[in-house]
């Protein structure tokens, strides 16, 4: 039998060899029959993946790249930014760069976003926003939030109002709606519950962004929702994209939605996550509200320092990612994301038990 993987950071994640394997393959052009062709096979899988009959689409950039363009093509003038962490911070930083007007509604790190306090600040707002922010799984605390819930309350308190979401640590591991939510931009990088190399990032876009879009002159060429779109509708992309990724996403979509099944995901990242909670109770307190906690990645405050813990884990071969921001000497995280095998968590905790209490 192969290794086990032994890296368990929270994006990238572990590839599978055979994925790795995809993007040797040899070049093909992307104006071919062939290119086509990979390019449908992933579009047909990208709709069970996002639970969407609308357009999708891939574009060469890591996931703050399409954050950046989702909002230069969908906010005019103003945005709310939901708040509850340092991934859901980026938003408003980005926002904040682009020289939009930003409000943010913000939690404590480790809590999820309130539906009952977006309902209030929307109620009492005085002004309009052209969309908001949304942070499905906040990758620094290890909060998963309800974006059902807080989708509905958008659509409800401010109809005009577009909602761009974050799926970048869900996307493959946690349940995602995009007709069902009424998402209006919902993006992920492939480096997280997608398990592949970073490099691309995967979007679902509703018709209210697109025509949003066309109102949006100086959205710039690269990031351009409406050339992906158009493109798309040509089984193609607007520029030369990173082949040997697309190759990869084929493959590894395939098998996903194909092989494993998404349902049978879904549940072994919920099983992950309820087997790190459990076996490290005793060594270390979950960071994030129980309620909310992340099937994806788990951010611990350990009672021995946690740079001791991961690099003893290191001497022993495995990997753990640190802590982030602001409780980057307080925390490590484990990703127990994308293709990992549950026993694979399991031979790491071992050694993190006995690390973790040594
Ligand atoms: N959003 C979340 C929730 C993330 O976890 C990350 C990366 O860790 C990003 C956005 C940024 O994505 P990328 O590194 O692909 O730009």
């Amino acid at each position: 039998m192969n290794e086990l993987p032994k890296f368990f950071v929270p994006g990238p994640t572990w590839v599978r060899p055979e994925i790795l394997a995809e993007m040797t393959r040899p070049m093909i052009g992307h104006r071919t029959s062939e290119f086509r062709e990979l390019f449908r096979g992933i579009q047909r899988n990208l709709t069970p993946l996002f639970d969407t009959a609308g357009d999708t689409f891939v574009i060469t950039s890591s996931g703050t790249g399409v954050m950046q363009a989702a909002l230069e093509n969908c906010v005019a003038r103003r945005v709310l930014v939901t708040v509850c962490g340092a991934f859901s911070e980026r938003w408003f930083a980005i926002a904040q760069s682009l020289g939009y007007e930003v409000d943010r509604l913000e939690v404590e790190w480790g809590q999820a976003i309130d539906p009952e306090a977006l309902r209030d600040h929307l109620e009492g707002r005085r002004v309009h926003y052209d969309a908001v922010t949304l942070t499905h799984n906040e990758t620094s605390t290890g909060v998963t939030n309800d974006v059902e819930t807080l989708a509905r309350i958008v659509h409800e308190e401010s109809p005009d109002s577009l909602v761009l979401v974050d799926a970048v640590s869900s996307l493959g591991g946690i349940p995602v709606h995009v007709d069902a939510w009424q998402l209006d931009v919902c993006l992920a990088s492939v480096q997280k519950g997608l398990a592949l190399p970073p490099g691309i990032t995967v979007v679902a876009a509703s018709p209210r962004a697109f025509d949003r879009a066309k109102k949006r002159p100086y959205r710039g060429v690269y990031f351009d929702f409406l050339a992906y779109k158009t493109k798309a509708d040509e089984e193609s992309v607007p520029s030369t994209p990173s082949i040997p990724h697309f190759y990869a996403l084929a493959k590894q979509l395939d098998d996903i939605v194909s092989g494993e099944g998404l349902e049978a995901r879904f549940e072994r990242h919920r099983q992950m996550r309820d087997i790190t909670i459990a076996r490290t109770s005793r060594f270390a307190r979950l960071a994030a509200d129980r309620e909310h906690a992340s099937p994806t990645v788990s951010a611990l405050a350990p009672v021995k320092p946690p740079d001791e813990i991961r690099s003893q884990m290191k001497a022993r071969g495995f990997t753990l990612g640190g802590g982030y921001g602001k409780w980057k000497d307080s925390t490590f995280r484990i990703g127990h994301m994308g293709d990992i095998p549950i026993e694979a968590l399991n031979a790491m905790l071992d050694a993190l038990d006995e690390v973790a209490q040594a």
